[in-house]
């Protein structure tokens, strides 16, 4: 990438809350004297709080995402994903989206690469949970509601159904109880135009180790949430979480209970985005240390703010600010007055900030907000949330307006595209991501489960050539499966565990004429809709819980 000669360059990586107030605020005091390029993961800053409402299908998925390259002009843009950073030589690293790489020299830079779903070493969990941080878990959570409704409305089995019509969120912090919330409304409202579901319970757990909901903000925003998400049916668990989780149909709570369903939520908070723990600086719980000024004590052309990093909090001595996009989005303005005073442009300053509250859109009408430590609760508090988001949003306000209002005289259409596989959505951040609906082959992972019903269910890689894998859980058979009408040169093959044990089931078996060539019955799928229902023996018997 071309430097121009006698500008100072500044390197931004990551355009979330931080990032983008960062841009913004230094494109402003820069002027020509300062080149600023910004790399990023995605083309464009995220409004992650209105995600739930994307999960519910109330707001449509691009309205809560500004284009970079339309609000970010004058500033070069590279759409990649920061893989080193390089303090010695002053080299940042990317790689780009559809491979290759580039590199770029830099005067200072600002990390701002923002968090990622924290994983507990919880069995299971890891394959059979799904995450809420970015745009595709939340398309991908909407489609999997709408789908997991679809298939009990017509499934003869109850077990089956129960199971399917059962959704557990773990964490009860903001996006967990933001998720139960809506999640509860929409499939309330699904299931009121599916006939196939008159009469059955659809349940919601949201669950917490913590003894309250939203343990992390004040006793009046817990107390609200509380009462609204038990008034329409939530189980709310606290003190409890998951302990197993199985095969995609069962978990097992830390009570011991065992509880059948196919919807495992996984909310329970973020850490550092792994960007952090790969650069040979100080962390502490996992985000990089800086000082007041967000500056890297040891690398002083290195700045950091928002989530990944470690800014003190200065209105509560000896404690760190916490991860909101209220302190991520000062942060970044912040940040950009100090780095341009570090090239001689106007004085630092260290960062403070006192907490103006917090705001928890509960869907409906109901809300629970404490601004300026005023509690609020209902309408009123719905009204502050849903102003506050339209004044924080960094565009697409009307359209999210016009959204809100056209709810209210006619209820959003929902379907489920089903072109966001669970394998594209992993929980570990860690592991590969694949082409939507193709999961790719780990070893002790039964993630490739996730693969089959997007191919299937919705005509997706019809040509796809699907050879069921070896996971390499004890318990797990290999055997080969083929797609009717297969073409099975053109593609590689998608890996398909199968799980044991199941008693035999005529429903099961492959039938005559079906391109699947299996095992004896006594295999199952992890949920496979491949060879359907094979979680679910025939009618009547019970799913066998887990030993
Ligand atoms: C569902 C949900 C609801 C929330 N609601 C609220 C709320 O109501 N109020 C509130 O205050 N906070 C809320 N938060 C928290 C808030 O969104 C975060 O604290 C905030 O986004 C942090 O800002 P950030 O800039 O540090 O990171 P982000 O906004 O996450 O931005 C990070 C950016 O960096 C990019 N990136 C990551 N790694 C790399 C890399 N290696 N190279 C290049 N680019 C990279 C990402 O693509 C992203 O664009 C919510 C969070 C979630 C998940």
């Amino acid at each position: 990438m071309p430097d121009s000669p006698g500008r100072h360059r500044v390197v931004i990586v990551g355009a979330g809350f931080a990032g983008y107030n960062a841009v913004r605020q230094l494109s402003k005091l820069a002027g020509a004297s300062i080149e600023i390029t910004v790399i990023n993961s995605t083309d464009y800053f995220l409004y992650l709080p209105l995600l739930p409402q994307v999960g519910a299908g109330l707001v449509e998925p691009r309205h809560i995402c500004v284009s970079l390259l339309s609000r970010m002009p004058n500033v070069r843009f590279v759409l990649g994903t920061v893989t080193d950073v390089d303090a010695r030589q002053k080299v940042v690293t990317w790689a780009s989206p559809e491979g290759g790489s580039g590199q770029a020299g830099y005067d200072r830079i600002i990390l701002t690469a923002g968090s990622v779903n924290k994983l507990l070493p919880i069995p299971g969990v890891a394959d059979h949970a799904h995450g809420f941080r970015s745009i595709a878990e939340a398309i991908y959570l909407r489609d999997h509601i709408t789908r997991q409704l679809e298939l009990a409305a017509g499934a003869a089995d109850e077990a089956e159904r129960r199971a399917r019509c059962t959704f557990v969120v773990v964490g009860a912090g903001y996006t967990g109880t933001e998720v139960a919330a809506q999640g509860q409304l929409l499939t309330t409202r699904l299931a009121k135009r599916m006939p196939g579901l008159a009469g059955q319970q659809i349940r919601w757990m949201l669950l917490d180790t913590a003894p309250r909901l939203l343990p992390e903000l004040h006793e009046h925003l817990s107390k609200t949430a509380g009462r609204v998400l038990r008034r329409r049916g939530v189980e709310v668990r606290t003190g409890q979480s998951v302990a197993t989780a199985l095969d995609g149909c069962w978990v097992q709570l830390s009570t011991g209970e065992k509880v059948a369903t196919h919807s495992l939520i996984w909310c329970v908070g973020v850490r550092a985005d792994p960007l952090v723990s790969g650069l040979d600086l100080d962390t502490d719980r996992g985000r990089l240390v800086v000082d007041e000024f967000m500056a890297v004590p040891s690398a002083p052309d290195i700045y950091a703010c928002g989530d990944c990093a470690a800014v003190p909090d200065l209105t509560r001595p000896g404690e760190i600010c916490g991860m909101t996009a209220q302190h991520a989005q000062r942060q970044g303005k912040q940040v950009a007055r100090n780095v341009a005073a570090s090239l001689g442009a106007g004085k630092a300053k260290p960062y403070k900030h006192h907490d103006l509250g917090f705001l928890v859109d509960l869907g409906g009408l109901a809300a629970a907000a404490n601004p300026l430590k005023i509690p609020l609760s209902g309408l009123p508090a719905n009204v502050v949330t849903r102003a506050y988001h339209l004044i924080a949003m960094a565009g697409n306000r009307a359209r999210v307006l016009a959204e809100w209002g056209l709810n209210v005289i006619v209820p959003a259409e929902v379907t489920s595209f089903g072109v966001i596989g669970p394998g594209s959505v992993p929980l570990d951040p860690d592991q590969p991501r694949s082409l939507p609906g193709i999961a790719s082959a780990a070893p002790h992972r039964c993630a490739p489960r996730t693969g089959r019903r997007t191919a299937v269910d919705h005509g997706v890689f019809r040509s796809t050539r699907i050879v069921s894998g070896l996971c390499q859980a004890p318990e797990v058979e290999r055997e080969v499966t083929a797609m009717p009408d297969s073409d099975t040169s053109a593609v590689p093959p998608i890996l398909l565990p199968r799980c044991r044990p199941r008693s035999p089931s005529p429903r099961h078996a492959p039938t005559a004429g079906s391109a699947t060539t299996s095992r004896p019955s006594t295999t199952r799928s992890c949920c496979s809709s491949i060879t359907k229902s094979a979680c679910w023996p025939a009618p009547g018997t019970p799913p066998a819980p887990p030993n």
